[in-house]
């Protein structure tokens, strides 16, 4: 079997040991007779499965009593607009801090509903870095505010929570969930598609504070209430039962790795890895600045278009493939989730020395 090391930006590569568990249990899950694909979601074996999941993600998050956890369908695009409608419900206004093309879009849906006041933004070039914070932006007669904790296409990371004055942070961490250590209670919600550090495509995990659930105005469509989701234990309706039932698999291949804190410091090992080649390289170059790189997405460039194309024909060549960066910012991008070995950043980095040498 010939694997090639997949450094897509999501869908993105999951961890071997689960694939080949899930292809073991696939045709016949546990002496079931059926795979989990035609289980009813009402059934004894598949209410086993949605709740181990959601007791290995409490545990390897240490999610608090006081929080739900939710899988919902919509990806993380449809959060943009779930969270202003059960949340800008009191002053119709939220601050958001505006980091990229994922920022935008969660701006744009929130603005359909309220006020969405941007605090500061980082556009002006074009969103390599996180732009400074201060109490004072975040005026109390807004809602909530939110962030986009890692930006997947311009690799750049919030490494520090702003001081927000108390009022509850939303973040969209769809790209760094699960990456590193968080506290969960500094968040009102969190949430994430799943296809990027957690599982298949087609699950989308949203972690809310209890109190923040039963607020959505009456006109609120029942599918964009999370009350709705809340209630029903995320079954009112047909959840998407294979991709829980991969993502379960993921949580516990995190806690069998020694939890998300052991993870945090093999991501930490990869990345350094990557940026301290790109520092030292008179060839390839970060884009992003240094203080506020991503654990999880890595942009660089050679600064020549031909340049940057002929390297990822390299890299695909050699096993390396889905290094192309987004449109906005060309030239590479390598994203490192947690189910990326660190052999495949070496690999990375090898390739990358060889090819430097050979166009100097
Ligand atoms: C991929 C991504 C999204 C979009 O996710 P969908 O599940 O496709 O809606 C939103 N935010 C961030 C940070 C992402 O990386």
């Amino acid at each position: 079997m010939e694997r090639v090391f997949n450094f897509s930006a999501g869908p993105a590569c999951l961890p071997l040991e689960v694939l080949e568990e899930v292809q073991k249990e696939l045709v016949n899950y546990s002496s079931s007779g059926m795979s989990v694909m035609e289980m009813s979601h009402r059934s004894k074996t598949y209410q086993a499965i949605i709740d181990s999941a959601e007791a290995s993600l409490r545990k390897i998050m240490s999610i608090p009593e006081n929080y739900k956890v939710l899988f919902l369908q919509g990806g993380a695009s449809l959060q943009f607009a779930m969270v202003p409608y059960n949340l800008m419900t009191k002053n119709r206004k939220a601050h958001f801090v505006n980091t990229g093309a994922w920022s935008q879009k969660a701006i744009e849906e929130a603005q359909k509903l309220g006020e969405a006041n941007i605090v500061a933004s980082s556009e002006d070039k074009t969103f390599n870095y996180i732009p400074e914070l201060s109490s004072s932006m975040f005026t109390p007669d807004a809602d909530y505010v939110h962030i986009t904790s890692n930006n997947t296409i311009y690799g750049t990371k919030f490494n520090k929570l702003p001081d927000v004055n108390g009022l509850p942070i939303v973040s969209d961490m769809s790209s760094c969930i699960l990456s590193e250590v968080i506290n969960v209670s500094d968040y009102a919600v969190i949430y994430a598609g799943a296809q990027k550090n957690i599982g298949p495509a087609g699950v989308t995990i949203v972690i809310i504070r209890e109190d923040l659930i039963g607020n959505a105005p009456s006109s609120t469509p029942t599918m964009l209430d999370y009350k709705t989701h809340s209630d029903k234990g995320s079954m009112f309706n047909t959840p998407p039962t294979f991709a829980i039932y991969v993502a379960g698999k993921v949580f516990d291949w995190i806690d069998k790795q020694g939890g998300i804190s052991a993870i945090q410091k093999i991501n930490e090992k990869k990345a350094a890895l990557l940026y301290d080649y790109l520092d030292s390289s008179s060839l390839f170059r970060g884009t992003v600045v240094k203080r506020d790189r991503s654990l999880m997405n890595v942009p660089f460039v050679t600064g020549n278009d031909e340049l940057d194309a002929k390297f990822i024909k390299f890299a695909s060549d050699n096993g390396l493939v889905s290094l192309k960066g987004h449109r906005s910012v060309g030239g590479m991008r390598a994203s490192i989730y947690n189910a990326m070995p660190i052999e495949g950043v070496e690999k990375l980095v090898d390739c990358m020395k060889t090819f430097e040498k050979e166009n100097k």
